[in-house]
């Protein structure tokens, strides 16, 4: 069986040279992640070009994510190998933007004295060290460490969110990503969303037309405002770094799967985001533990799994791609797919009453599709979809069939990178719904997935009549949801 979890892999210095990329391509990477928060706009626009050449001589799609860094808050650098802080010690904390040392760890937050108060917690670097405000100076905080540990280089500083005065996005994502809208981005990443108007406020045209949209989860109002979040956005990043340092630690694995759960029920793709393989920014294998965090995030239903540090800037990014796509190969093999489309369909059908015109005729037409597949045996499902909004929708039930994805939109298809199974394809511009059924079905011969004389499931939505307004006409998606 084919890989069905797709596998994003952060770019840093040490993977963005184009051997590296050339190599973490082959490897399995689905999607290349820019993040925003370590980069200058300028590397970042030379490397989505990079990515964007050298996914074309290759031919292998390769979707691009760009992160923007939100209301992130940066300790001051730390020269040299940095510093380890010991728990039981006190540490002046200042807002500011010069360099930090042993003494005082300069925040580039300048109304922190006014937001923090005694008692909270800071963390510093993924949860690397945890301290608790205990003392106001007026010029400084003094900080006693809880957690100990090394901190190096300019490490993030999680501030409580509630406390944050900035929402997201920031003016300066804004202007990030207008700069990176105009060079065709496929999809961006909001960090610190809070509610579904921070994910209105992007203001981007919806997708396909603009980017995909994810919502990082990782602030406690995010939480509370899921479903909301869920329905206004793309898709979904559980940010397991942030979400570790807003939550107790033993709340991560069951947010995790809550969070998965809920984009599952939208039909959004959802990216299981930090940590997965860790030891790899240094060792050349995985511990066992983080084996099986990939297998069950994939268990959990995930459509895809990311590398932070691991490939932006860790040993051997290839070696961690590789290892990621091996794993969660092997997990895709033992996923119980009867049961879980049982499930979804079982969701669906008692949500039936609540649900739009569209999503009961989406939900059923995926629903058929993933049942005639699987009663068949069916070496693929064929689905034409312009917006790739029936290609998520069959994704949610997880059919056995890969699902071979055809689009006369380029950014439909780079936007299905993502998404959990599908293999996006371009069809050339005017071919639409039954109308290309011969050309998919040589198509897809042509890709090696099926062969003369296969059975497979084919779908394609003809449209509904289009309303007064309607953005679309009556062929394709005429009254779907631009969200979707
Ligand atoms: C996270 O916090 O888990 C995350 C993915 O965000 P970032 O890497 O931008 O801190």
């Amino acid at each position: 069986m084919n890989r069905r979890t797709k596998v994003v892999a952060t770019i840093g210095p040490a993977s963005d040279s184009p051997e590296s990329l050339r190599a973490m391509m082959a490897a399995g990477m689905d999607v290349a992640r820019l993040g925003l928060a370590h980069e200058t706009l300028e590397i970042a626009l030379e490397r989505f070009a990079r990515i964007r050449t050298i996914s074309a001589e290759m031919g292998r799609r390769v979707g691009i994510l760009v992160d923007l860094p939100g209301p992130k808050v940066r300790a001051g650098s730390l020269a040299g190998n940095g510093l380890v802080l010991n728990a039981g010690s006190l540490i002046r904390v200042e807002p500011g933007v010069g360099a930090s040392s042993a003494e005082v760890i300069t925040v580039d937050y300048p109304s922190l004295l006014e937001d923090v108060q005694l008692g909270d917690h800071l963390a510093f670097g993924d949860g690397a060290v945890v301290v608790e405000a205990v003392e106001h100076t007026g010029a400084a905080l003094v900080v006693r460490v809880l957690h100990g540990g090394p901190l190096k280089g300019r490490p993030g500083v999680h501030v409580p969110a509630d406390r944050l005065r900035v929402a997201a996005p920031t003016p300066e994502d804004l202007r990030l990503l207008d700069a990176f809208v105009e060079v065709g981005v496929d999809m961006v990443a909001l960090s610190f969303v809070r509610s579904a108007h921070d994910v209105r406020r992007v203001g981007t045209e919806p997708h396909p037309e603009g980017p995909l949209v994810v919502a990082k989860i990782e602030t406690r109002a995010a939480v509370d405002n899921l479903e909301a979040i869920v329905a206004a956005a793309g898709a979904i990043m559980v940010a397991r770094g942030d979400l570790g340092a807003e939550f107790p630690i033993e709340e991560v694995p069951h947010l995790q799967k809550h969070i998965i759960g809920t984009c599952i029920a939208q039909g959004r793709p959802v990216i299981t985001a930090t940590q997965m393989l860790e030891s790899m920014v240094t060792a050349p294998s995985p511990t066992r533990a983080e084996a099986s965090d990939i297998a069950n995030a994939v268990f959990d239903g995930s459509s895809a799994l990311m590398l932070s540090a691991e490939s932006a800037v860790g040993a051997d990014p290839v070696n961690a791609v590789a290892t990621m796509a091996r794993i969660a190969k092997r997990a895709d093999e033992e996923f119980d797919y009867e049961r879980w489309a049982t499930t979804v369909a079982v969701h669906h059908r008692l949500q039936v009453s609540q649900q739009s015109r569209d999503d009961a005729v989406s939900n059923a037409m995926s629903m058929a599709a993933w049942r005639t597949a699987t009663d068949t045996g069916a070496s693929a499902i064929l689905c034409i979809s312009r917006t790739g909004f029936t290609v998520r929708s069959i994704a949610k039930f997880r059919p056995v069939a890969p699902i071979l994805a055809f689009s006369t939109d380029d950014r439909t298809c780079h936007q299905l990178s993502l998404s959990w199974g599908a293999t996006p394809l371009l069809l050339p511009a005017g071919v639409d719904g039954i109308n290309a059924i011969d050309q998919v079905l040589a198509a897809a011969v042509d890709t090696g997935m099926v062969s003369s004389g296969d059975l497979v499931a084919s779908s394609a939505r003809l449209g509904l009549l289009p309303r007064p307004g309607d953005r679309h006409g009556a062929s394709g998606h005429g009254a779907v949801n631009p969200n979707r």
